[in-house]
């Protein structure tokens, strides 16, 4: 194949550098959070990368991701979290996936999985402490009753929870979830069931709640080298994280435009001098935001290029400069170290870095550094 016209590549050895940053910062095991194809970095490179780095678990979403990485030989134990009633349980216990219950038909579905297939269930219990979206809030009790009941069918792992607000250090809300958690915990072992593994802490927790950390922390953005919240917690650099993704795309075309042309969809776009303009190969349908605006753009080598007009489907504009020199064929850079990053792009389209890098287009190919 010839040379692409755009790449993704991904650093493994800045995530594995960030997972012995945070492994350095607690006593608590860590979950590799590698749901949405790893943020968009690459689902079995990362979960791979992650385990050789110190990371005993690995967390998905969807048990069709629990899945992959069975099938690609990854061993460690896998915690799914998202698994609707309906969902292939038999399959997930076959293949010895941790599953979430978090309402009582999810607990039933995984029972019945349980007595086909003769294999008791390995589960975490989630409940809600003020996320108002996962885990038990008024079956809560009806789910203790019917806990009482079933409770030898299951291997009760994991008893966990999930913050809203973690990502605020000002905020007492990420406390008060504790406190909830604390009492739902204790009610559970009034029962006689002493889950081994309590967890809390996502990335924000794990940097800004020692108190959340327990027996685990379940880390996502933090390993891909990304700020939780730029504004509240500040940078990657000042977290001490390696952001591991960076992208490159080839200029189409350069060009030399007078000042005062219009530029793209909607004439929005407007030269303020005589320019050149380099047309990149790489547009919304690769994930660009449409609605970045020219604080986001490229760099070659090393010279800031900002978008002029609005990102089209396959291809944007970057205004080059008088004097560049860029040529038609060469890569500018999209996203990296010696140009703009993820937050700046969240910044340039009213978003966050989470959004950019899941939004990647799985047709930009990932290659991998170690
Ligand atoms: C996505 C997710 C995480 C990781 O969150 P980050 O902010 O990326 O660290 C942790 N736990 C659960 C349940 C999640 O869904």
């Amino acid at each position: 194949m010839s040379e692409p016209r755009a790449f993704v590549e991904v650093n493994l050895a800045a995530i594995a550098a960030n997972i012995q940053t945070i492994a350095s910062e607690t006593d608590s095991q860590i979950l590799a959070v590698v749901k949405a194809d790893a943020y968009g970095h690459g689902l079995i490179e990362v979960a791979r990368a992650a385990v050789e780095s110190g990371a005993s678990w690995l967390g998905t979403a969807l048990l069709e991701e629990a899945l992959q990485l069975r099938a690609a030989g990854i061993t460690a134990p896998v915690l799914a979290w998202l698994t609707p009633p309906g969902d292939d349980f038999d399959t997930a216990l076959r293949e010895r996936i941790d599953l979430s219950i978090s309402s009582l038909a999810i607990l039933e579905g995984i029972l019945a999985a349980g007595e086909r297939t003769g294999i008791t269930p390995r589960v975490h219990i989630e409940v809600d402490t003020g996320m108002t979206r996962g885990g038990f809030l008024e079956e809560w009790d009806p789910f203790l009753i019917r806990l009482r009941e079933v409770k030898d069918s299951l291997h009760i792992v994991g008893f966990w929870t999930h913050f809203a607000r973690a990502d605020e250090p000002d905020s007492d809300f990420t406390e008060q979830q504790l406190i909830l958690f604390n009492v739902l915990l204790n009610a559970l072992q009034s029962e006689g069931i002493y889950p081994e593994i309590v967890h809390t802490a996502n990335s924000a927790g794990a940097l800004a709640h020692k108190s959340s950390h327990k027996q685990m922390v379940r880390i996502g953005i933090a390993m891909y080298g990304l700020t939780p919240d730029i504004t509240t917690m500040g940078s990657s650099e000042k977290l001490g994280l390696i952001p591991a993704m960076s992208i490159k795309a080839k200029l189409v075309n350069v060009k030399s435009v007078p000042a005062f042309s219009r530029v793209g969809y909607g004439g929005v776009g407007v030269t303020d001098m005589d320019t050149k303009l380099g047309i990149v190969c790489m547009g919304y349908s690769d994930g660009l935001p449409r609605r970045a605006d020219s604080t986001a753009g490229v760099s070659y080598k090393g010279e800031l290029a900002r978008l002029v007009g609005r990102v089209s489907m396959d291809q944007c504009v970057v205004d080059l400069g008088p004097d560049s020199q860029a040529l038609a064929g060469e890569y500018v850079t999209v996203i990296g170290e010696d140009g703009f990053s993820a937050d700046d792009w969240a910044s340039a389209a009213g978003t966050i870095n989470y959004e950019i890098t899941t939004r990647i287009a799985s047709r930009l190919p990932r290659i991998y550094l170690r």
